[in-house]
């Protein structure tokens, strides 16, 4: 059976081969794409292409969109379902790469890894910065779905006691003890959140939220730059409640926002799912995807 597939955003090498492989009519990143939609039968995305009414309204076969990676903020599904378009993630591809990466920028806020970088580019030799050890300290993982449970497994093998909070259904895990929202603010040394977008959790750490946490609390964030109300995080970093955060995903992205005139902050672009195994294995779930079509 004949299938065109349009693969809309950047692609590692190896996982565009697997693709390939399906024996699927591959269109790579076409110079129009709406055009390329008007016969293809699946359009695969990660996050920078906006799946959205008008982008699919010429398409007279498409019966899936296909996202490789977590979330579907990038696709419109309701304009999907009015023209009977299925659609699909990869939920589980990145999650050892996100929360590898969110321990990482536990460690670089601990000991001012990145801070210390800048320093040094610029001829500061900050020997006095003071660092703290992660083993000992109280995490909180606000959403313990796949990450944070991967964040919380690992950062119990580096010392840590780790509580979180999750609502209703709440997962079963022997690694984090679960409580409400505010006894995790209130007992939390380093916060780090793993929540979908959602009303509930937009802006969810906000002036609010930050008041209620530790002096000297820090803040992690890998899940959704919605998450964060950036003026608040701004105001509390500049104050020195909020010791340090670092974070990978912003309400715009590229950033260029006022968080960058803070020492205190350290940043990485939306690299969470950038890893060469995350990728290989989203690549292996779209093409498997794409071959359960072409039977
Ligand atoms: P998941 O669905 O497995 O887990 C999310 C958890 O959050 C669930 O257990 C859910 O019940 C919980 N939750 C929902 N509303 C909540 C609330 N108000 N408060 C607390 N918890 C709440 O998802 P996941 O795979 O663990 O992904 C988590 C986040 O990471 C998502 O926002 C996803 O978009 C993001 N992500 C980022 C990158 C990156 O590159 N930085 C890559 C992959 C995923």
């Amino acid at each position: 059976m004949h299938m065109k597939v349009v693969i809309a955003d950047d692609m590692q090498e190896k996982a565009l081969e697997l693709l390939k492989e399906t024996r699927a009519e591959i269109v790579y990143k076409p110079p129009s794409l709406k055009d390329a939609l008007e016969d293809a039968d699946i359009l695969i995305v990660r996050s920078a292409t906006k799946v959205t009414a008008d982008l699919i309204s010429n398409s007279k076969k498409l019966k899936l969109v296909a996202r490789g990676g977590v979330g579907l903020d990038n696709v419109d599904l309701e304009a999907c379902k009015k023209k009977g378009i299925e659609v699909l993630n990869t939920p589980g591809a990145s999650t050892n790469s996100v929360a590898e990466l969110a321990i990482g920028l536990m460690f670089s806020c601990a000991r001012n890894i990145a801070r210390s970088t800048h320093g040094i580019k610029e001829g500061k030799w900050q020997k006095s910065l003071p660092g703290t050890e992660l083993a000992g300290k109280t995490l909180g993982v606000i959403g313990c779905g796949k990450i944070g449970l991967a964040v919380a497994e690992k950062a119990r093998h580096l010392g840590m006691h780790v509580i979180g909070y999750n609502p209703p259904p709440k997962p079963v895990s022997s690694v984090v003890e679960l409580m409400d929202l505010d006894e995790v603010y209130k007992r939390a040394d380093i916060i780090s959140l793993h929540v979908p977008i959602h009303p509930t959790t937009e802006k969810m750490i906000n002036a609010q939220s930050i008041a209620k946490m530790k002096d000297g609390v820090i803040i992690i964030n890998t899940s959704r730059g919605q998450v964060i109300d950036e003026d608040s995080l701004y105001d509390g970093c500049k104050s020195g409640k909020v010791r340090a955060a670092a974070l990978d995903v912003y309400w715009e992205e590229p950033y260029k926002g006022k968080l960058l005139e803070l020492d205190n902050v350290c940043f990485t672009p939306h690299i969470g799912a950038s890893t060469e195994e995350a990728q290989a294995r989203i690549g292996g779930e779209l093409a498997t995807i794409v071959s359960s079509r072409m039977k």
